[in-house]
């Protein structure tokens, strides 16, 4: 294993990201002799072109260089926020533009709330909205989609349960006339 593959192992997919990674540096040298200023200098719609011209470079990677690298006011969407919109109920797009769109629209137009906004994803999927939730701790339980339905699927249950008492309740005799 080499020292770069050693250093991210924790990270998952290491060896690819290794690759990426070397790949990444090599086009910096080639491109801007390491000069990482003079890349991030470019505007924001050029510099997320070349990056997504780059071979391992998709949309969340080349946003999170522009955004937490270069400062540029770009909402980065990746699994976290997705599977909140879905549950929260604020959609169920999941198409990657159209929720980078629907943030931008509706925040401030700001590298420091886009970053601090996406801090607090991450931050609430990790401790509550896993991919098993725990919803009984979570500060937006009241405001949540997915938790009123299961609230709902739970008294459903209740009822369920509740209908065999009544019909196979105490027989009551017939009289006889
Ligand atoms: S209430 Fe549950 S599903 Fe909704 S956001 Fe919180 S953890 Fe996620």
């Amino acid at each position: 294993m080499s020292y770069l593959e050693g250093a991210i192992r924790s990270t998952g997919f290491y060896k690819q990201k290794a690759r990426r990674l070397k790949d990444f540096t090599k086009y910096l040298k080639r491109d801007y002799n390491y000069n990482l200023g003079q890349l991030l200098a470019k505007s924001k719609l050029k510099l997320r072109q070349e990056l997504l011209s780059l071979n391992g470079i998709g949309k969340e990677t080349a946003d999170s260089i522009l955004l937490y690298a270069g400062g540029k006011s770009v909402f980065v969407i990746d699994a976290y926020t997705k599977r909140i919109c879905f549950r929260l109920g604020i959609t169920n797009i999941s198409d990657y533009e159209t929720l980078r769109s629907f943030f931008e629209n509706e925040l401030p137009n700001s590298p420091k709330i886009y970053n601090e906004f996406h801090a607090l994803i991450v931050a609430l999927a990790k401790n509550y909205c896993r991919v098993k939730p725990a919803c009984g701790d979570c500060p937006l339980r009241r405001e949540c989609r997915y938790m009123r339905g299961l609230r709902n699927r739970q008294n459903k249950t209740f009822q369920i349960k509740r209908v065999p008492a009544k019909k196979y309740g105490p027989k009551v005799k017939k009289r006889k006339k």
